[in-house]
């Protein structure tokens, strides 16, 4: 089997841990393994004093405890939305009862930063809720302009950053970002069922609102101190997120990335050699979303059925999702795309 789906191919001493016996959680041994993963992921990005939480739990439940634990003890959210994940931020703000403006973005289009800061000039929200990445589209916005925006405006930025994290460059401190949250199946490369809240230090003194039991930010901090969860934890993806975190520890971070970023570039040539158009204005590197020109109705089903092989489908009819998180190399990638032309010319 190829896939170029989340969370990709992984790594065979990954997936080792998941053939072994489960070990009990409660011990020393789980809690000093998590406080490591926590030191290790605040390393990587760029979060140094923070905290974070490691939750069983998919990317949009962390997104719902920010939402809970920390949207709603502000006055007014700014939600770009530019697709279904910041759609879901919307969403997430009806279901809470929090007062939100919504920006709504044409598919794949950037934002107009030149209005945005005209509309927080406008309506002041306190807080800005966005992607760095909007995985519908393959879209990537600039961190930079939201957080100088963000910052002349006292506005505090909030970033799902489920589809970037170890796939494009971030700082949380250097770009005075006060929540990130990802989750296992995209960047990090490990199955799906844990998502991850990192805090900035400056939020150390916060006072959260307690709005909602399982994901509550107090109870998982007070256990997460000694690296224990409230709840049952999926312990075995706990284990490989930890042995995942060292590998990208001795490869190096920029490393990591810069491996997702030449995939990107290749693949994006053989885009252009099959007249494949990249929709995104601005295309982050963690996929490659483009129209084809023909048999968009049946490419999907052909790839499984021919080739054994998934590929994303998208929100529009024709247009495709290529992950390039994942362990995948040049001839994979060539493979695959003469794979779907040879389905465009049946
Ligand atoms: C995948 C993804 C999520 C989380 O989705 P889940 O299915 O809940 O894991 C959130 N935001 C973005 C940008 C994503 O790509």
């Amino acid at each position: 089997m190829k896939t170029y789906a989340f969370p990709g191919i992984i790594d065979s001493d990954i997936l080792k841990i998941g053939a072994e016996q489960i070990p009990y959680m409660r011990t020393k041994e789980f809690g000093d393994m998590n406080k490591e993963s926590e030191e290790l992921l605040l390393k990587f990005i760029g979060c140094a004093g923070g905290r974070t939480i490691i939750y069983t739990g998919s990317g949009t439940g962390a997104m719902s405890a920010v939402v809970e634990n920390y949207v709603s003890t502000k006055n007014k959210a700014i939600v770009i939305d530019g697709g279904t994940f910041g759609h879901r931020w919307s969403q997430l703000c009806d279901y809470y009862g929090c007062h939100h403006v919504d920006i709504v973005l044409d598919f794949g289009k950037d934002i107009d930063y030149d209005e945005l800061e005209a509309k927080i000039s406008e309506e002041r929200p306190d807080v800005l809720l966005c992607q760095h990445h909007e995985t519908s589209s393959g879209q990537l916005y600039d961190l930079f302009r939201l957080s100088t925006v963000c910052q002349r405006f006292g506005v505090s930025l909030v970033v799902d950053v489920v589809s970037s994290f170890l796939a494009e460059e971030l700082d949380m401190n250097k770009l005075g970002i006060d929540i990130c949250i990802t989750s296992t199946q995209k960047g990090l490369n490990i199955p799906p069922g844990l998502s991850i809240i990192f805090l900035n230090k400056r939020l150390n003194d916060y006072q959260f609102h307690n709005n909602g039991f399982y994901w509550d930010f107090s109870e998982n901090l007070r256990n997460l101190t000694r690296g224990q969860t409230p709840y049952s934890p999926a312990t075995m993806l706990y284990m490989m997120l930890n042995k995942r975190l060292h590998q990208i520890e001795s490869q190096g971070v920029a490393s990591v990335i810069n491996k997702v970023h030449e995939r990107a570039h290749f693949f994006r040539t053989l885009c252009k050699r099959y007249s494949w158009n990249i929709v995104a204005s601005n295309p982050s590197y963690a996929i490659s979303g483009f129209d084809v020109n023909r048999n968009g109705d049946i490419i999907f089903r052909k790839m499984i059925e021919m080739y054994n092989t998934f590929i994303m489908p998208g929100s529009k009819p024709g247009f495709f999702r290529v992950s390039h998180m994942g362990i995948q190399s040049e001839d994979d990638l060539r493979t695959l795309a003469e794979q779907i032309h040879s389905i465009e010319r049946l």
